[in-house]
């Protein structure tokens, strides 16, 4: 099973992406959560990372291109893997493909959590993330629709788009999810 998680910060992409893992046991390859180890450890990748981060700007792309390219190498990928919050920009899109080929590999649904910016706003008053403030918050969401909204139609040019109502409960959205990918 290879999968892209796609949507809005706030969408619930970690928590459903917990979910497939739980029932499919295929990795979970959050871009976030790793750059997120990289600050708090304080590598180099971390240091160039961090402060775009705390603006809630994307980082650059030759970066976690890098990062995604190694992790997919590891042997706990050859069943399949799930993509939570990569790619965000098509130039992301275009190396994954590239990369994949490679491996042999392609994605076979890209699932887009679809919640209204309203939503989002409300969500993230609860989660105290660093990057969660009001200010950052619409940050990240710009920062999602100038550059990440465009691989929508990436991805529904290539038959691989499965758009979920992300609001609702979290059985409710699970199941639309499991419907989506034919399992
Ligand atoms: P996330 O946990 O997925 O919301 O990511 C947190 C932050 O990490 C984002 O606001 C970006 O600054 C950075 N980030 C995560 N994934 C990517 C990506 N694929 N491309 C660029 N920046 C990313």
């Amino acid at each position: 099973m290879h999968l892209v998680f796609f949507g809005p910060p706030g969408a619930g992409k970690g928590t459903q992406a917990q979910g497939i893992v739980a029932d499919y046991g295929v990795p979970q390859i959050s871009t976030g959560d790793i750059l997120r180890a990289a600050v708090s450890n304080g590598t180099p990748l971390g240091q160039q990372a961090g402060p775009l981060m705390a603006a809630g700007k994307l980082v650059p792309d030759e970066l976690v291109i890098g990062i995604v390219e190694e992790r997919l190498k590891e042997r706990d990928c050859e069943r399949g893997f799930l993509l939570d919050g990569f790619p965000r920009t098509i130039p992301q899109a275009q190396s994954l493909e590239v990369v994949l080929q490679r491996l042999g590999k392609s994605i076979e649904h890209v699932v887009s959590l679809e919640v209204p910016d309203d939503v989002i706003h409300e969500r993230m008053k609860g989660r105290g993330r660093a990057d969660d403030s009001p200010a950052t918050v619409q940050k990240r969401l710009d920062e999602f629709r100038k550059l990440t909204a465009p691989l929508k139609a990436y991805y529904q040019e290539r038959g691989l788009l499965r758009p979920i109502n992300g609001v609702g409960t979290l059985e409710d959205i699970a199941g639309a999810i499991k419907r989506a990918i034919g399992r």
